[in-house]
């Protein structure tokens, strides 16, 4: 029986027609979901890239009581809280040396959408006509229509085509093209209409876990100056810690413009994201004219449970070992993912700290590609949480899992291959 014909939830990136009854999750605990069944699933995505140190964990659990005891949501113009400024302070903090402003907001969508206006206020404030936005092949930066317009076209938003806006594309640095994406940029750069460079560090998530050296980004970042461009990190997925470093823009030695993060910021215990910004973009919307203020909000903007429990995700990072557990994973990855490379039946085997990724060699690539509902229904029937993107496999475990789990995930994935080989029946 199809999901519909239970239930009236439409779920997301879900094809009901053709997808089974989904199993009720009862109960989550450390890197596992537990069904009705009580089966224990092995979440190695993550569930959805937003778990960081694993589900639950109490620190961040207690907070989120705690914060139960005094508060629900309070407007956040004209009053603020504790939790927002201290959560505010800490992040400026442990974010790239220079970010002086934090606005909040409740989704990884809605900090590119802060971001987006951030950059086009900043320009016209000032007087300055500069509004477009590059962009980089095989981006992703949500589903919102002016993230979709900044992100890759294709089979996701075609239907949503002509709602949305025109950005430049520089070409993603494939190896030994790298040149081609830095001329792209300097050119569009050198023409004086662009306001922003956008762009996901390192890892480009949903577009492939396609992975660039991070001396790219520094290149980036040293192209945009020169042209006295904005650079917007799009760090929701690859922060905390997911590169093996608290954010990717580290690796890269660069402070971006702004710093959009959501996904792991409450360790991915509630929805809360921040948008981070260099003072000059502030001080751009200062001044005794009403007009020129930041006209932004979301209803739910600095939830103060949700900022409590995004204080508490930050006092994990300070007083336990996260980034011994970060540098484990990652040579944990390391280790298992040599036999792969020698495999013909797999491509690209990649790695960036705790995301690994490799490409499943087949006719039909692409995000509709149709191992994909195979391997998902090959990965489920082991108890494994596991989504290709099309043909690509990937793994972004929470940072408390064990080598035997990994092992029974690396295992499954080396049998997938033989098994999407073989005609389907
Ligand atoms: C997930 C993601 C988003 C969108 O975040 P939502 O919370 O789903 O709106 C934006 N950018 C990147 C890089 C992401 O991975």
């Amino acid at each position: 029986m199809n999901a519909f014909a239970q239930s009236p939830v439409w779920h997301p990136f879900t094809q009901h027609r053709l997808d089974p009854v989904f199993k009720k999750v009862v109960k989550t605990d450390g890197a596992y979901l537990i069904d009705e069944d009580g089966h224990a699933i092995f979440d190695a995505i993550s569930s959805w890239w937003v778990i960081t140190h694993g589900h639950r964990h109490p620190t961040i659990m207690e907070a989120i009581r705690n914060a139960t005891e005094r508060f629900d949501q309070i407007i956040f113009a004209e009053y603020t809280h504790a939790a927002a400024e201290e959560l505010a302070q800490g992040l400026i903090q442990i974010a790239p040396a220079g970010l002086g402003h934090v606005f909040f907001s409740d989704s990884g969508s809605t900090s590119v959408e802060v971001a987006l206006k951030m950059a086009l206020g900043f320009f016209h404030n000032r007087g300055l006509s500069r509004a477009r936005i590059v962009v980089m092949e095989h981006s992703y930066h949500g589903d919102t229509v002016g993230t979709m317009s900044a992100g890759a076209r294709g089979v996701f938003n075609a239907p949503y085509e002509q709602l949305l806006f025109d950005v430049e594309t520089i070409p993603f640095p494939e190896p030994g093209r790298e040149q081609d994406s830095l001329d792209a940029l300097d050119r569009i750069g050198r023409r004086g209409d662009a306001a922003a460079l956008l762009i996901e560090p390192l890892v480009l998530g949903a577009g492939g876990m396609k992975i660039y050296p991070s001396h790219l980004l520094t290149e980036f970042k040293r192209i945009t100056s020169r042209w006295n461009m904005l650079l917007i990190a799009d760090e929701v997925m690859t922060g905390w810690g997911r590169t093996g470093t608290l954010f990717a823009c580290e690796q890269a030695g660069i402070v971006p413009d702004i710093l959009c993060t959501s996904k792991g910021l409450t360790g991915g215990a509630l929805p809360l994201a921040a948008t981070l910004c260099q003072p000059a973009i502030f001080e751009a919307h200062l001044s005794t004219d009403r007009s020129r203020m930041f006209f932004h909000s979301s209803s739910y903007t600095a939830n103060p449970i949700a900022c409590a429990a995004g204080l508490a995700n930050l006092s994990v990072w300070r007083n336990e070992p996260v980034r011994n557990c970060l540098a484990k994973l990652a040579d944990m990855h390391a280790e298992r993912l040599m036999r792969f490379r020698a495999d013909p039946r797999f491509a690209n085997v990649r790695q960036a700290g705790t995301v690994v990724a490799l490409d499943l060699d087949v006719q039909s690539a692409g995000y509709l590609s149709e191992v994909g509902p195979r391997l998902r229904a090959f990965f489920r029937d082991r108890d494994l949480l596991v989504r290709p993107l099309g043909n690509v496999i990937y793994l972004m475990p929470p940072y408390c899992v064990t080598a035997a789990e990994l092992d029974r995930a690396y295992e499954a994935i080396a049998e997938a291959a033989d098994f999407v080989a073989r005609p389907e029946g």
